[in-house]
């Protein structure tokens, strides 16, 4: 392994304005163990990533493990801007011993190889400024401050305070209960490079993300288990945001939706930036409330997103304009900002649809049945009717369903008569067999009287009610297909290019596939 020759290895304290790491290392692993041994193998596995990395001594379990770990420092010539972390549960840390007691910690830290300490304002309040410094002897000092209950109002005051040691630099880590909260953090770094700003938080993940490209000198990824609500893992940050590379000029999109941690629309998107060599990312917003993304769109400087559950019906009346078909439709899950910041829609989940099927089968003067009638239901709907299919709704709600199946000139059908019709397609467009209930099926099998079986779902990638269909000898059509191809039609909405299509494809099934071995598919039927 290459070792780079890094600004701050080994040089003395030299003020406040110091050389903070740059690049990749400005991407700082977090290293937190209960064992000597865990802990060794943490920082190796960070290595491959970053040379800048903390170590979280609180975890260690006991004095003997922390004395094992720093023996192991000090002789294993690794070469890393190790920041030694010490931090009292009173800081949301795991050490309750005294200050002392976390201070002769902290300096055996600085003896054995680490060239910062991080210290928490709590613990630095008792000491005058300078006194601290000297205390630690020569290493360069992060005074830190930590809220993990919410982002406190007066932070440009609080700043000051941490400034007032005097320290190479300083850290305001606070928890943003959305993205308003999370831009007030972002917003401290102002022009300092020796400031590091950390919004906690699921609501908060995408601005970590973006902490870099705002100024902050370091952004924190757990490289084992999470040190703190919403940190983004090492790997992922590194290769899927590539959140070292992301500059003012990076375009950035994002999906919005409640939940959204198991979306792999970033998987997608990410993946045809990189295979087209474009400086973009897609990020995932937890998006509860409407007003407070859209308002953070500038800040931001988002230029697109995609549009899921719960919000797809809801974003058409902020829109500045929308494609004719997704007012019909009633839904829309892509959205482009224009200059001026005007925001119009798009469904491509009526085109994916359509691609995914018309691969596989001829839909004009075919007999479709629609099994739901929610969202979804309503673009495949419009598409099956576009390509000239008779559409037939079966909903449990047959209000719903007459309603549908009426907008698409359609018709509906009672769940009772399932049995004795017969239809080129079944398409089932409900969440029953999604993951983590992949052990049922909408449908029975003697309700699946059809050349082709379509699953909306795509985790697990097959379904109960598509191996039931194989089992009769019914062909088959994943939702995978379906989100593929609604996928890469927002990219290409977004590029102005072609889709790359089988890079994306190739990652996604890779994902798919790995679930599936991993058993995350089958796991529970409650
Ligand atoms: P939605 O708007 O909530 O509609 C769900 C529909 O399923 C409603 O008609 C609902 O009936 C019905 N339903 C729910 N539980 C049911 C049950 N136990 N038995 C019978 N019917 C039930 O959701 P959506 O946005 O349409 O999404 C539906 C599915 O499509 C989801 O699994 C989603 O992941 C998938 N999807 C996939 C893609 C893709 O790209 N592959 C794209 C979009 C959506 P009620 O109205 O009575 O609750």
């Amino acid at each position: 392994m290459v070792e780079a020759q890094h600004p701050l290895v080994a040089t003395p304290c030299a003020g406040i304005e110091v050389q903070l790491p740059f690049g990749i290392h400005r991407i700082c692993a977090v290293a937190a163990a209960s064992t000597a041994a865990e802990m060794r193998k943490l920082v190796r596995q960070a290595m491959r990533f970053t040379r800048t990395i903390e170590l979280r001594l609180d975890w260690l379990a006991n004095g003997a493990q922390r004395q094992k770990f720093m023996a192991w420092l000090a002789r294993s010539g690794v070469r890393a801007n190790f920041i030694a972390t010490f931090r009292h549960r009173a800081a949301g840390g795991r050490y309750t011993g005294d200050i002392a007691g976390q201070l002769i910690v902290l300096k055996q830290a600085v003896e054995r190889g680490c060239s910062w300490c991080d210290v928490e304002m709590e613990t630095a309040s008792r000491f005058r400024a300078g006194v601290l410094r000297a205390l630690l002897g020569p290493v360069k000092l992060i005074i830190s401050f930590h809220d993990f209950r919410r982002t406190p109002r007066k932070l440009p005051r609080l700043v000051r305070h941490l400034e007032s040691w005097g320290a190479d630099a300083v850290k305001v880590s606070a928890q943003a209960k959305d993205l308003s909260d999370a831009l007030r953090v972002l917003s401290l770094v102002g022009r300092k490079r020796n400031r590091i700003v950390v919004p906690m938080g699921d609501a908060a993940l995408p601005l970590r993300v973006l902490a870099l490209r705002q100024g902050s000198a370091l952004a924190y990824a757990p490289i084992g288990p999470a040190t703190a609500p919403g940190q983004v893992p090492l790997e992922t940050l590194r290769n899927l945001y590539r959140a070292d590379r992301i500059s003012r000029r990076t375009r950035v999109y994002g999906v919005i939706g409640n939940p959204i941690g198991h979306s792999l629309s970033p998987l997608l998107h990410n993946t045809g930036f990189q295979a087209r060599r474009l400086d973009a990312v897609y990020l995932p917003f937890r998006v509860k409330d409407l007003s407070d993304f859209l308002k953070s769109l500038a800040a931001i400087g988002i230029a697109g997103f995609s549009v899921t559950i719960p919000h797809k019906h809801a974003i058409l009346r902020h829109l500045d304009d929308c494609d004719p078909l997704a007012i019909d439709i009633g839904a829309v899950n892509t959205v482009v900002v224009r200059g001026g910041g005007k925001l119009y829609g798009y469904n491509t989940d009526f085109v994916g649809v359509l691609r995914a099927l018309e691969r596989r089968m001829p839909l004009a003067g075919s007999r479709v049945l629609l099994f739901g009638a929610g969202g979804a239901a309503r673009a495949v709907a419009f598409a099956l009717a576009r390509g000239g299919s008779l559409v037939s709704v079966c909903a449990r709600r047959p209000a719903q369903a007459r309603a549908l199946a009426r907008s698409v000139g359609g018709e509906a059908i009672a769940r009772r008569h399932l049995r004795r019709e017969f239809f080129d397609a079944v398409i089932n467009a409900t969440p029953v067999g999604m993951f983590p209930h992949s052990d049922i099926s909408p449908l029975a099998p003697a309700e699946l009287n059809c050349r082709m079986v379509m699953d909306l779902i795509y985790r697990p990638m097959k379904t109960r009610l598509l191996r039931l269909a194989e089992r009769r000898g019914i062909a088959t059509i994943s939702g995978v297909e379906m989100f593929l191809a609604q996928g890469t039609a927002q990219w290409e909405i977004w590029t102005g290019l072609r889709a790359p299509q089988a890079a994306i494809r190739r990652a996604v099934l890779a994902v798919l596939r790995q679930e599936k071995r991993a058993g995350f598919h089958a796991r529970v039927r409650r």
